[in-house]
């Protein structure tokens, strides 16, 4: 079923869907499992699993130079979403990036999401690479997640980037995008951010997931601000608990999100053994505020901690 579907049929219900990342290489899909079965009880319509690109890596040699690798650190994405559809029997959603793919690398992979009955995607533009100061498309690959969703588009009408495929048989994806109640980092302002948002929607996105946020203020100025661009499509909050204190500047540094004060100071005061707890009831507190505002899903970051997820929705 298609993600926008499950959204029009809950009117005032308030779902909770799951990220979850593909295991380091050399895990077991039973890691992924382990992630998930606990969570079922909570009746996910789908579940998301991230996209994680080719990053260099530099092994010391034992003449003292260094040698550069590429590797892909967590493959398997689409294993993944097609091995949860078989065993949930629930729909799987696969993070789609423009890093690292030219858009006939892209036209191949939505092939194969298609033959695999995947109708569902993230599409977003990904990361620098490590070691890279900005984002680098591949020659011939898309710059922008607006540029991704477009061919998606275009795929859903059976235009295919193959000139010789005259008529080619349309897909049928539901697409969601990425939006930023604390705007993107890259943005010079958060209007701009807001446009290019926009842009990704005319272009043929159907809801958009946000970045964590701590302060659920940010989040319903980032929705009213959202309806005066004439941006009306779903938004789904995306959540993560703070669950050790080291927490407090890696979130921060990596995912460019505030604290609010009064979490910070909770936290400070108290021994890390407590942070956890902490981390809970402020996300039980912000589901709590969430839900009365009848947002369409919550959707958790369980990076990987089951236990952590389970006990908010046990209290929510
Ligand atoms: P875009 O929408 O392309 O925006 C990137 C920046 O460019 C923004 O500052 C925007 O304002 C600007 N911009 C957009 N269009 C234009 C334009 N036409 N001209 C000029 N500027 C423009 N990363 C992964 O690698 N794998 C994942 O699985 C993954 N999952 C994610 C899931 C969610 C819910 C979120 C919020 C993020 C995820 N990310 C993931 C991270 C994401 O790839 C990064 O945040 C990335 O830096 C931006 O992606 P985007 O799709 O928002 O990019």
């Amino acid at each position: 079923m298609k993600i926008i579907d499950y959204f029009l049929k809950a009117k005032d219900k308030t779902f909770v869907s799951f990220e979850v990342l593909p295991p380091l290489k050399g895990g077991s899909m039973n890691d992924i499992f382990n992630v998930l079965d606990p969570l079922m009880e909570f009746k996910p319509p789908f579940i998301d699993v991230t996209y994680h690109r080719q990053e260099y890596i530099y092994n010391k040699q034992p003449t003292g130079y260094y040698e550069k690798i590429a590797i892909r650190k967590r493959p398997g994405t689409v294993g993944i979403c097609a091995a949860i559809m078989h065993r949930y029997g629930i729909d799987a959603i696969p993070h789609l990036i423009c890093g690292g793919f030219t858009v006939e690398e892209t036209e191949n992979a939505l092939i194969d999401l298609n033959f695999l009955g995947i109708n569902n995607v993230l599409a977003l533009r990904g990361d620098a690479r490590q070691f890279e100061d900005r984002f680098i498309p591949e020659p011939n690959g898309h710059k922008y997640a607006v540029d991704l969703v477009s061919q998606i588009h275009d795929m859903n009408q059976g235009i295919y980037q193959d000139s010789n495929i005259e008529k080619g048989t349309p897909t049928d994806f539901c697409i969601g995008v990425a939006g930023y109640p604390e705007k993107h980092f890259e943005a010079p302002n958060a209007s701009i951010d807001l446009h290019h948002l926009k842009m990704k929607i005319k272009a043929g996105a159907s809801y958009i997931v946000t970045q964590m946020f701590f302060d659920n203020n940010k989040f319903f100025q980032f929705q009213d601000a959202c309806t005066k661009e004439g941006i009306n499509v779903p938004i789904v909050p995306g959540l993560k608990p703070i669950t050790s204190k080291k927490q407090l500047t890696s979130i921060p540094r990596k995912f460019y999100i505030n604290f609010p004060e009064e979490l910070v100071n909770e936290i400070m005061k108290a021994d890390d053994k407590f942070t956890k707890e902490i981390g809970i009831e402020w996300c039980v507190n912000q589901c709590k505020e969430l839900k009365k505002k009848n947002v369409p899903c919550i959707h958790f970051y369980t990076m990987g901690d089951a236990d952590t997820t389970y006990k908010i929705l046990e209290k929510i």
